[in-house]
This record gives structure tokens, sequence and C-alpha cells, in this order.
């Protein structure tokens, strides 16, 4: 017999890897925030001695969500702008509002609600693109979710750094702050092509390859920002990446709408990694990513929720199922994204997106108890003969009772452990009326 922290028994596991499994009547055994063993619950009930049993009877465990792009500050600007295509959302409304409002605490308490938000609805990791992260971090430790975080990198000045090699320094410094925190990793995030110049984007390839970070970036998500490339410099976004030299295995490229075929090509031979936004390419009108033929190059696929101001939602059961719905519509392939791959999307396929699939992503013996369970006993979810297809087709982010963290609990019986709910919304209210000002 062997003390372990917890052991959870749920009715159903699916741990992702292996693909297309599911088990039943299995237990997790946790032991210091990690998994130590999946087994049959009749045999780990022979093995173990846990400080801590929970039994989850009408619950299925799957590793928690991880949103591969995001802006989670910008929670606090939910709904502030709609109904705008990218350009005029973010000229005339969006970075308008940041200059006016940019700030640590704005950047720790939008965080601070995104998490609570993102860990309600299943999510334990989340990958940022914002400004001030050590205040982001602050939020990231307070609410005990993983992220890793953007450095990001702009040509333009902002209430958080004058020009880009202020970004830089200030990110860099970041970096060096954060090292220690277990829970916390760091890339590089040069914001877009089109709001970055080649001198800048040669500096970002030297820190890359120096200190292996990898590059979040916004990339082909509009045809405007294709259109304005080819005028500028000649070429298309990504043709001019590939010419810098910033296209690989540490690239982790947001939205990705307007592909050719080549350029898909290209992804694949480069290893790169696609973060995939559905409701907010929708939302501002960009278009719909190819996905199929994404996945059917063998490009790896990530789902992201983008920020609250375009989506409005940090929702990934509702990106998992918006996902596999369009890859079907758009490519008229109803085979096309099942449910088991919309899942791989929304964990291992991220995880390995951030150079963490060791650390996350699956239910595996080693791995980090980052662990999410979700009642299937509503109406809503009933009858239940396959439960990967009700995670992606049926149940909703209202379903999620239970979340940990390297097997702290950080929702147990639907209830924030780490936040407070009352405070977090009088905070949120504060904002609202600044905010409220700037229109
Ligand atoms: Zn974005």
């Amino acid at each position: 017999m062997t003390d372990v922290d917890l052991l959870i028994a749920p009715r159903w596991i699916v741990p992702v890897v292996p693909r297309s499994v599911v088990l039943e009547a299995y237990a997790v055994a946790v032991l210091d925030g990690r998994i130590v063993a999946v087994l049959p619950l009749e045999e780990a009930q022979v093995r173990f001695v846990p400080r801590q049993r929970i039994v989850l009877a009408e619950h299925v465990l799957i590793p928690g969500l991880i949103n591969l792009h995001t802006h989670a500050a910008m929670a606090l600007m939910r709904g502030v702008a709609d109904d705008l295509p990218l350009m005029r959302w973010l000229n005339e409304r969006i970075w308008p509002a940041e200059t006016a409002s940019m700030s640590e605490s704005f950047v720790h308490e939008g965080t601070l609600l995104a998490c609570a938000e993102m860990i309600a609805g299943g999510t334990t990791c989340f990958s940022d693109m914002y400004f001030f992260p050590k205040a982001a971090a602050t939020a990231v430790e307070q609410s005990g979710i993983r992220a890793c975080l953007g450095l990001t990198i702009l040509d333009f000045p902002t209430p958080y750094a004058s020009d880009a090699d202020d970004y830089l320094t200030k990110g860099l410094a970041a970096r060096d702050a954060l090292r220690e925190v277990q829970r916390i990793t760091t890339c590089l995030a040069p914001h877009a092509p089109y709001t970055i110049s080649d001198r800048t984007f040669e500096k970002v390839i030297l820190y890359a390859d120096q200190l292996s970070l990898n590059v979040h970036i916004h990339l082909h998500e509009t045809q405007e920002e294709i259109a304005q490339s080819e005028a500028q410099h000649g070429v298309r976004p990504m043709q001019r990446m590939l010419r810098l030299g910033l296209l690989g295995p540490n690239t982790i490229a947001a939205h990705g709408v307007h592909l050719t075929r080549h350029e898909i090509e290209l992804l694949a031979e480069r290893g790169c990694h696609i973060a995939h936004c559905p409701s907010s390419n929708l939302k501002l009108g960009s278009g719909i990513a190819p996905v199929a033929e994404l996945l059917a190059r063998g490009v790896s696929v990530g789902l992201g929720t983008d920020g609250a101001a375009s989506n409005n939602r940090l929702d990934m059961f509702g990106e998992m199922r918006l996902a596999a719905l369009l890859a079907k519509g758009a490519s008229g392939n109803a085979e096309v994204m099942p449910a088991w791959q919309a899942l791989e999307c929304a964990t291992v396929n991220a995880a390995r997106a951030l150079g963490l699939d060791d650390q996350i992503g699956s239910i595996e013996a080693g791995k980090c108890a980052d662990l999410v369970a979700v009642d299937l006993s509503a109406l809503e979810t009933q009858p239940c003969y396959d439960v990967v297809s009700h995670l992606v087709y049926a149940a909703g982010r209202d379903q999620v009772t239970h979340v940990w963290v390297e097997g702290e609990a950080l929702l147990s019986a639907r209830q924030l452990t780490m936040l407070d709910r009352t405070e977090l919304l009088e905070r949120t209210r504060t904002w609202q009326k600044r905010l409220r000002t700037l229109h």
C-alpha cells in the first residue's frame, strides 16, 4: 500500500493519449502534483492509501483544456466594441481604449477575471499575449492556473513600453523575474507582421534562438493584412517571415485563416503550430481557417478563444464544438475533425505547441495532475453512448464541476477555491465605470 495525496474515481476517464480511448471504472492517483497511476479502480483501492478520495459517479475526467491564444486582461473589455472588422476594431476602439486605460492594475485585475472564467470552464493553461507580463503573472499565481505569458513586442508606443527595444527589454526582464515560477513559462510575442518591422523581427529571431524561446504571433488573420504586406513588402506575410528566418517548430501562429496550399505545406514542413480561433475569426468577419487541409497535411492545430473583446467568451468547450462544426461545414466533409480530434486540439496539440507535452495535455503517469471533471448527468447530456461525442457536441462549460492544476483543486463542486467571486465582481464594476467614460 502506497500513500498518495489524492485518488479521483470518476465514471469515465478520457486520457487523450492513447487516442480515442475511454476508460470506465478507472481511477487517477496523484502524489506531489503528479499523476502516479491511471489504473482500474479495484486495483487502485488495493494499491493506494489516499489522503483524499473523490468519487465522481456521473462524471468524465479529462486533461485540463489549454487555451492556445488569448489576451487574458482584455476580459475587462468584453463587449466594449462589437460588430466591427479587425482593423477598425483595433484602430477605432481597442487601441484607443488601451491607450487610455492600460496599466499594471488593469492587466492584473483583467487577468484575474479571465483566470476565474477559464478555470470555471475547465481551462487549466492559457497562452497569453498582452502587456505588463509581471502583473499578469501575479494574477496567474493567485488563481493557481498555468500560463505561458507572451512577452508582447510592438513597434509603436503604448502605456507599457515606448518602442521595440523597450518592449524587448521589459519582456526579457519579466522572463528573468518569472523563471523560478513553476506554473509560468514565457515566450516572445511579436504582435503581428503588420505591427513589426523587419529590424524588430531580426531582434526577435536573435533572442528566440539564443534563449530557446517560442514565438507567438498573429498571422494571416485577414485578407487586409495580406494585401497590406504585398503592397508594403512585395510578398505575403508568411513569405516575409520565411525570408527573415522566422518559421519553425517554435512558431505559434494565431489564426492562419487565409493560407494557400503552398503555405499550408510550408507550415507542415517547418513544424509550425496553428492556434485556431474560430469564434474570433467569425465575429471579426475575418473568415474560416482551412482546418481540414491543415490537419490533412499534418499541421499541429491547437484551439484558442482569442481575447474576450473579440469572442466574447473564454470558453474552450464552445471553441471545440465550433471548430469541429466549421471544419465539416467549410470542407463539405462530415468526417473531418471528429470529436476526439477536437479534444486533442484543445489538449495535447496545444501542449506540444507550448513545448509542455511532457508535462500536460493528457492523463498519463508522470505528467502533472492538471485535470477537469465534467458532470454528464444533466438532461442535456443523456443518454450517453459516447462520452467524447458529448464533450464536444453536447456538453458545455457549465457542466465542469472540478478543476485541478498539479493536483491542487482550483474549482470544487463548481466553486472557485482560490479566487473571491464577490471581490472580482466589485473590481470589475470599477473598471466598467472607468472604461465606460471613454465612450
Ligand atoms: Zn489575438
